[in-house]
């Protein structure tokens, strides 16, 4: 049978395990019971397992049985990752699978990443003697804002297997925009970097009716949120954008007071790593010139977050390709754009070649144009595109290791 068919047959496997992990989400770096689930449904399998000290990851490696393409001897590596973190949100899906803790939900599909990544565990360990190098399998906590896979990183992940991995792939359900099934993916940025702008305008507050004699710390932080879009529009190429949406304001208490202090709050998005060194500098010098010049201090904080999500030109093609041959080309599409949002597997792609692919999981009864999104607490992510994942996994890391 092929692989795929192998993947088609064990789809009611695959649904009942995710919805055991939807039943029981967790935040963060410590997922104790998803952990417990990711190891029962590897039990059995030939797999070198270990698991995370500052994190409750699982990384499993399958080392292929079958003498390796590579005239040196040396046997390549790839790497799988599904990240497995739930949010804070309380589900408002009425499934019958729903969250059984209150105010916490699987609402970025995280559990279909792990039900998908043990799937292709279990592909790839049967065709063990056809493989020709290593596979990683990386089961990853605290991907929503907890940097899991740095911490991954940090703990060996990348070296899991002896030898670097020559290349990284890492799946990406959608609940929205791409109908079920659908691949899409594109060479170079993927995702943007997210960085937090964090200010604290420091003045000398007063009577409102005499500002001459205080230094008022709002007008200083409104020239300087004003600014800061001008800058948007005028230092950066419009090919190479950048948001800054300053969203949280804080400043004053009453009509006839200058208060001492007004704060501000917002985020930075770019999509290569040279405009956003360049948005760091850029912020901050706008913001301390502009203090300056209104006579207030300011203490301007610019906070990094996860980095742009690059994709590399051949890998992406390489996963294009192949998703294309296996499922059909109109189930293969280019990505236009990049996405707005950001992703830590951004730190697996500045170490390892590879392609972050988004899969289309929206319910054949919704329209993918106004379906909830991801995060939201109506989010649907349909069992259906779960068998197809498992098998892209497993097809992914086989071809790229050249046994097909
Ligand atoms: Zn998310
Ligand atoms: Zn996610």
């Amino acid at each position: 049978m092929g692989l795929r068919a192998d993947a088609a047959a064990s789809a009611g496997e695959l649904a009942e395990l995710r919805h055991a992990i939807h039943r029981e989400p967790e935040i963060g770096l410590d997922l104790p019971l998803t952990q417990a689930k990711v190891l029962a449904a590897l039990d059995g399998l030939p797999l070198e397992i270990s698991t995370g000290r500052k994190l409750s990851s699982v990384t499993a490696v399958l080392r292929g049985d079958a003498a390796g393409p590579r005239p040196d001897g040396a046997r390549p590596v790839v790497l799988l990752r599904g990240d497995m973190d739930a949010l804070p949100v309380t589900e408002a899906t009425g499934l019958p699978y729903s969250s059984r803790f209150e105010g916490v939900m699987h609402a970025c599909g995280h559990d279909q990443h792990t039900a998908m990544l043990a799937g292709a565990a279990r592909l790839l360990s049967a065709r063990r003697a056809e493989l020709p190098g290593d596979v990683i399998f990386m089961f990853q906590p605290g991907e929503e804002g907890y940097r899991g896979a740095d911490l991954m990183i940090g703990e060996g992940v990348l070296d899991a297997a002896g030898p670097r991995p020559v290349a990284a792939y890492a799946l990406h359900v959608s609940s929205t925009q791409l109908a079920c099934g659908v691949f899409a993916t594109r060479p170079g940025p993927m995702l943007a970097a997210a960085d937090i702008i964090r200010v604290t305008v420091r003045g000398r507050g007063g009577h409102a009716s005499q500002p001459h004699l205080s230094a008022d710390p709002i007008t200083a932080a409104c020239s300087m949120v004003t600014a800061l879009q001008t800058m948007v529009t005028r230092r950066f190429d419009v090919f190479d954008p950048v948001v800054v949406t300053i969203s949280s304001f804080h400043a004053g208490t009453i009509d006839n007071v200058i208060p001492d202090e007004a704060t501000f709050l917002g985020t930075a998005r770019s999509y290569s790593s040279g405009a956003r060194d360049r948005l760091r500098d850029t912020v901050l010098r706008l913001i301390n010139d502009l203090a300056d010049a209104h006579g207030v201090a300011a203490d301007a904080q610019y906070v990094d977050e996860y980095p742009v999500t690059v994709n590399d030109p051949a890998e992406a093609e390489f996963a294009h390709a192949v998703a294309a041959d296996v499922f059909g080309a109109a189930r293969s599409v280019p990505k236009t754009h990049p996405m707005t949002g950001a992703e830590d597997f951004s730190y697996v792609l500045q170490q390892v070649p590879g392609a972050f692919i988004s899969v289309g999981a929206v319910p054949p009864d919704q329209d993918p144009a106004t379906a909830p999104s991801n995060h939201s607490a109506a989010a649907l992510f349909d069992d259906a595109a779960l068998a197809d994942g498992s098998a892209l996994y497993a097809e992914l890391a086989l071809r790229r290791l050249g046994a097909v």
